[in-house]
């Protein structure tokens, strides 16, 4: 059973709520679906039905064989803010439930008329509750152990919302998306639709591989091959596409982390990542891929839907799912690797996925920069307040990631010859295909001297003798199982690179650094792990001035 079902429904203390991250709930009939079948997976459901009419406008019901909630906490369950999950802030560092902020039900009956059918095991009669309006009645009722939320007349109170929604026909599609989502990461749980009378999808328990047969069909399936890859804290699991099967979508990408359903246009690159030569431009794999790590490392309350999630390692789980996908794709050679790139197979990464935003992933709101602090720090405005930049930080985050994910070489004015020690010229020469795969043309050049021409795009203008030194440096500081060469050479580059604080930014350096911190993988620290920026909030700044 899952962490919590057991426990009692309680209300959150105001500190705990207040940190909830608010917002709406309910967009749409959509929206009430989920929220009912992450409750029955809470309550440990092994079967689930779920049932809408009219595009869920007139009618849905989520029925469920779960814990059930017993009689005198039901009423409890509509109060806001009330939840049997977590207890404290702290909770919410270690949530392994998908519902934790006790705001689901209340937020349906707000917008629509509620009834609730349940019983436990330790019950033997069941309670209805009817929610309408504000008002709460309960009478006992005949149920099998397990809930049953009917929820009717949706928006019936907020014709604004119902008239800036899609056609009943659309937001059945959606309903059919949402309920697909779930039955797809959970293959172990039976699943039922039915939308207007009509069976949608009848999934008994089964494998990964059977529920994507029922879902995407059994030719599909079959081109399906498994991933699994694991490093400490890490683990990827499931089932992605082979080079031969893909779609000009990215609808048939659905990630899990620690089993909550998540769109992130980040993981999609990751996924896509190794098929770069494998697939043709403007085709997209399948993948049905879970993320497990420990729940602490993971921020589940940035979106107020829960459909995103922030990592506090972002780089090691986006690696981690390119590795793992790349080693299971790894008897299925690319048809060309492009020369000089990614030894060991990975082809390099396309430019526009990190440059554009993705298909289904917002982008947060424009940054401006405002000016500089101690020639060191930007000063930049955003939606949500005052940010502070560590302009050396942020800089050498963006150029690390660029020279990480594969840069192209971009070639000198003149080639240039540089001459070494016997020593240095001997670590270099035992690493230039690492040093090559980040972009450099470089070539012995007879006695101890090297000719190079060309540098990864990130790093052109910078003087070469500069470039080769910081190389040498981390080649001399590096032991040869201090982990990967490739990423700490990248890193080092990019530090000798970087702007320094004590440079002076012109307006236009500025606002082009702050727009590339805010497209980077992991925009809040530098590949050290120190902050790169941090937000001075309307509520700080208010608090500051005594006027909170
Ligand atoms: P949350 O899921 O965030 O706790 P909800 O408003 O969705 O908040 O539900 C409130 C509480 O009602 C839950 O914490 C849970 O104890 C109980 N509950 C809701 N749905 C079910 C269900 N299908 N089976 C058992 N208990 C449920
Ligand atoms: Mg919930």
């Amino acid at each position: 059973m899952p962490a919590g079902a057991s426990s009692r429904i309680e209300v959150l203390p105001p500190e705990v709520a207040a940190r909830i991250a608010a917002g709406e709930v309910i967009e749409r009939p959509a929206s009430v679906v989920k929220e009912l079948i992450e409750n029955a997976l809470d309550a440990g459901a092994t079967a689930i039905q779920v049932e809408i009419r009219e595009g869920g406008f007139a009618w849905i019901r989520v029925a469920d064989n779960g814990t059930g909630i017993p009689r005198d906490q039901l009423p409890l369950a509509l109060a806001r803010f009330a939840t049997s999950k977590i207890r404290s802030v702290e909770d919410l560092t270690r949530v392994r439930t998908l519902g934790f902020r006790g705001e689901a039900l209340p937020s349906i009956a707000a917008v629509a008329r509620v009834e609730i059918l349940t019983r436990t095991a330790e019950e033997t009669e069941g309670t209805r509750l009817l929610a309408e309006e504000g008002r709460i009645t309960m009478q006992p009722a005949a149920s099998p152990v397990g809930t049953a939320v009917t929820v009717r007349d949706l928006f019936y109170n907020t014709p604004a919302r119902r008239r800036f929604l899609k056609s009943p026909l659309r937001e059945a599609e959606r309903v059919r998306e949402t309920v697909y989502r779930y039955a797809l990461g959970y293959p172990e749980v039976a699943f039922r639709l039915l939308v207007d009378g009509r069976e949608i999808l009848v999934a008994p328990p089964g494998t990964a591989r059977e529920r994507a047969a029922l879902i995407w069909g059994r030719e599909a399936a079959e081109e399906l091959i498994p991933v699994f890859w694991e490093a400490a804290d890490l683990r990827i699991a499931g089932l992605i596409s082979r080079p031969t099967l893909a779609r000009s979508s990215r609808a048939f990408q659905y990630f899990y982390v620690n089993g909550r359903p998540v769109r992130s246009g980040l993981l999609a690159v990751a996924l896509e990542r190794p098929y770069a030569g494998r697939l043709p431009p403007g085709r997209y794999p399948l993948a049905i891929l879970h993320i497990e790590l420990p729940p602490a490392f993971v921020d589940v309350n940035v979106h107020p839907q829960k459909a995103e999630v922030r990592f506090s390692q972002e780089r090691s789980v986006y690696w981690g799912v390119s590795r793992a996908v790349e080693t299971a794709l790894s008897g299925f050679p690319p048809p060309e690797v492009p020369p000089g790139f990614w030894p060991g197979g990975m082809p390099e990464l396309p430019a526009r996925p990190l440059a554009e935003p993705l298909e289904g992933y917002r982008p947060a709101s424009r940054w401006r920069a405002l000016g500089q602090l101690f020639r060191s720090y930007i000063l930049a405005q955003s939606e949500e307040g005052l940010i502070v930049v560590d302009q050396h930080a942020a800089h050498e985050q963006v150029l690390f990631e660029r020279l990480w994910s594969g840069s192209p070489p971009v070639a000198l004015p003149t080639p240039a010859v540089l001459s070494f020690s016997a020593r240095e010229a001997e670590r270099l020469e035992a690493e230039l295909d690492g040093i090559r795969s980040l972009g450099f043309d470089i070539e012995p050049f007879g006695g101890n001297a090297f000719v190079v021409r060309a540098v990864p795009a990130p790093l052109s203008g910078q003087p070469v003798e500069g470039l080769l030194s910081a190389i040498l440096e981390e080649l001399q500081a590096a032991r040869r199982d201090a982990g990967d060469l490739r990423e700490r050479l990248a890193m080092r580059l990019a530090c000798a690179a970087a702007v320094k604080a004590g440079d002076g930014l012109s307006p236009e350096e500025m606002q082009a650094l702050l727009d590339a911190l805010q497209e980077a993988w992991s925009p809040s620290t530098c590949p050290h792990g120190r902050p790169a920026w941090f937000l001075l909030d309307r509520e700080e700044i208010e608090r500051r001035f005594l006027r909170r």
